[in-house]
């Protein structure tokens, strides 16, 4: 269980699981936000493309993500495996990914789906925005995250379950220790 896909929608606790994950699995954890935000604080040419789609709440298109993750995948320090969180969030990725890692002969070993309700995903966003002041928390925005959740990534869960690749649904509405510790052992880890 060392190739990891975590999924769930804005504010379900990819970042905070999917970090906890990695440690225990002992692997790199390669977060499609955390990169993208680290191109734009560098004002990197990724950076300046990805800027407005972020804002708007809309997706970074596919060709730019698949390439990101395609040089994450091919670095040494992936090679015992990952976590990744916050991608694919397409059916398009998913399939570019799948393609990649059959090349590959490695193929991932579970995807894990974070569940938590709509109104605990928006009071938990919100509540994000004061503190963090991510431009994207501002409520409008997040409605639009959660919309194209529902449009665009959902339909990757079902990608997925008609794949061999096991789907493992975690409940993500209890405290970061239950949850980690849900997801762990159903991982088996
Ligand atoms: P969250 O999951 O809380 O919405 P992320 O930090 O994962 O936040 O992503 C923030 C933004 O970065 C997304 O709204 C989107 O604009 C962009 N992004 C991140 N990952 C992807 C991806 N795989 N495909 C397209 N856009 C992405």
């Amino acid at each position: 269980m060392k190739r990891v896909v975590m999924m769930g929608p804005p504010g379900a606790g990819k970042g905070t699981q999917g970090a906890l994950l990695a440690l225990a699995l002992g692997v790199n954890r390669y977060s499609t936000g955390e990169i993208l935000r680290e191109a734009r604080a560098a004002g990197s040419k990724l950076g300046l493309e990805a800027k407005s789609f972020m804002d708007a709440g809309e997706l970074v298109p596919d060709e730019v993500m698949l390439g990101i993750i395609d040089e994450a995948l091919a670095s040494p320090e992936a090679s015992p495996g990952y976590v990744l969180d916050g991608f694919p969030r397409t059916v398009a990725q998913a399939d570019g990914l799948n393609a990649m890692l059959e090349r590959a002969g490695r193929p991932l070993d579970a995807v894990i789906l974070l569940e938590v309700a709509d109104d605990e995903l928006v009071r938990r966003l919100s509540g994000r925005s004061l503190v963090d002041g991510r431009a994207d928390d501002a409520p409008e925005t997040v409605l639009r995250r959660l919309a194209v959740y529902a449009e665009e990534t959902e339909p990757v869960v079902e990608w997925y379950r008609g794949t061999a690749v096991p789907v493992l649904s975690i409940d993500g509405s209890g405290s970061i220790e239950t949850v980690q510790s849900s997801i762990q052992g159903q991982l088996g880890v």
